[in-house]
Parts: structure tokens; C-alpha cells; sequence
């Protein structure tokens, strides 16, 4: 007889025993192995190499994503290309933006990607109402 670990396609771990590896796989291309829990039959064998169960898991967090290399100038250019990505895609309404949100909240107006001018009590006034609405970073300098 021979262990296998084997998992299903949704993740399912579990225990599978054969008469040698060649049954093993004869027995999963036949899909005579079905998982236990959710009695899927696309089964494969585990990974038993720890750092490679750990990959599959995926959890190991993007190191770049927490900790900006270059601090503060590479946060900052961060923020403009956000800026630049968004205003790229959106309808400038300048003063109406309070407006124009609100309607599109309420669904007066088709939604669209907009953005424009709103002051500090607009901008909490529209989140009370459940708006959602983005505080963009400001510009380092108007472009015109
Ligand atoms: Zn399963």
C-alpha cells in the first residue's frame, strides 16, 4: 500500500491509500476517488513540500505592498498616477460635483465616473447619505 495526500479542485485536503502509484494515478484519471467533503472526483495529489503548500496557500503577504520602497517619494508618485488614472476616465463637473453624486446616488442621472469641486461639509454630508465619494490627493501643481 501506498499514502498519498491528495486535495480536490476546491481545496479539499485528505488521506488516499493505493495499491502502488500507478493505481493511484489509474484511479484519479477514472475519477474513482472522490473528495470526502465535497465529493468532488477532480482529485490531484497534494504538494508535500512545505514551502510549496505554503505558496499554494498564497497567503504570504506582497512585501512591496506594505512597505513602500523609497518612502515617501514613491507613496507620492503613487498617488498621482491614482490621480491621473481616475481623472482619465471621469467627466469633470467642477462645482457640481455634490450635486451631480447626489443625483447618481439617487438615480435621477445615469452613473458615470465624475470629479470636480466639493467643500469639506459637501463632501461629509454626501458620505452621511451613503454617497461614495473619493477624496482625491491634490494635484503637486495645476497642469493648466
Ligand atoms: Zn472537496
Amino acid at each position: 500500500m501506498i499514502h498519498y495526500a491528495l486535495v480536490c479542485d476546491a481545496g479539499h485536503e485528505f488521506d488516499g491509500w493505493f495499491d502502488d502509484g500507478a493505481g493511484c494515478d489509474r484511479q484519479l484519471a477514472r475519477g474513482l476517488v472522490a473528495c470526502p467533503s465535497c465529493h468532488s472526483s477532480r482529485i490531484g495529489k497534494a504538494l508535500m513540500t512545505p514551502s510549496l503548500a505554503n505558496a499554494r496557500h498564497g497567503l504570504t503577504p506582497d512585501a512591496g505592498a506594505s512597505s513602500l520602497p523609497g518612502g515617501d517619494a514613491a507613496l507620492r508618485s503613487a498617488m498621482q498616477e491614482l490621480r491621473r488614472q481616475v481623472l482619465a476616465g471621469a467627466q469633470d463637473v467642477g462645482r457640481d460635483f455634490a450635486a451631480r453624486a447626489r443625483q447618481m446616488h439617487e438615480g435621477e442621472i445615469a452613473a458615470k465616473p465624475i470629479y470636480g469641486e466639493a467643500s469639506r461639509d459637501e463632501v461629509v454630508s454626501l458620505l452621511e447619505e451613503g454617497v461614495p465619494v473619493l477624496p482625491l490627493p491634490p494635484a503637486p501643481k495645476e497642469q493648466h
